[in-house]
């Protein structure tokens, strides 16, 4: 039988100590959710590879550092309010409500949320609240958010999510053509956004309003 507890320690040193990650409750939490739980029953013995894997639906679980990388850009210290866009199969979004006080997630496939519902439910979370449709509209009731991450590939950032960002907050998100995007970390400073790049990646497309059109 394979020890899933200890292959995902050695993630957590392989992928992510030994390259840029240095948030130890960053590190903590990564250490501490089963992956496994979140992928097909199919896919369970791959969870701790350096790689994303399907969810169904046409959709992704991303790679454990490029959810490390984003989580730890969010520079959370444990009483923000944060928003997903992108559910999927709610791996992120346990990670985030380890780290934050309450996390807002939104995802556009029913059959998705209902699923990662279930598995945040029963692995005991009670931080997190749920809305099925387009989060390129974000959650402009529950706004303003100190963190917002898109797990989704944009075209461009969209207005409607740096509007509902808090004074300070932070957008991760990751933005460029479909098949291949640069990750950016934005931070409200009153009226102004300053922008950095984090790291290339690859995204499935954030489909919506303000997002691409189907
Ligand atoms: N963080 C997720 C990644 C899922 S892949 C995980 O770790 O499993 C990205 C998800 O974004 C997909 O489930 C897709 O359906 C969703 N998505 C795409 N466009 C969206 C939109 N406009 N609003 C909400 N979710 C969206």
């Amino acid at each position: 039988m394979r020890d899933l507890q200890k292959e995902r320690l050695a993630m957590v040193e392989e992928q992510l100590r030994k390259r840029d990650i240095v948030d130890h409750r960053v590190l903590k939490a990564m250490a501490k959710i089963p992956r496994q739980s979140f992928v097909p029953a199919d896919y369970q013995s791959f969870a701790y590879e350096d790689r994303p894997l399907p969810i169904g639906e046409g959709q992704t679980i991303s790679q454990p550092y490029m959810v490390a990388i984003m989580t730890q850009s969010l520079e959370m210290k444990g009483d923000e309010r944060i928003l997903e866009v992108g559910t999927g199969s709610g791996y992120q979004t346990a990670i985030l409500a380890e780290l934050c006080r309450l996390v807002f997630t939104v995802e556009r496939i029913p059959a998705l949320i209902q699923k990662a519902r279930v598995t945040l439910q029963e692995l005991g979370y009670r931080n997190i609240l749920f809305l099925d449709g387009d989060g390129t509209k974000g959650w402009p009731k529950k706004a303003p958010f100190d963190g917002i991450i898109v797990t989704a590939g944009a075209p461009e950032i969209p207005e409607t999510l740096l509007s509902q960002l808090a004074e300070g907050g932070r957008l991760v998100i990751p933005v460029g053509p479909r098949y291949t995007q640069t990750l950016y970390k934005v931070t409200r400073k009153g009226d102004h956004f300053k922008k950095e790049e984090i790291t290339g990646c690859v995204f499935v497309p954030l489909l919506g309003d303000y997002g691409w059109k189907e």
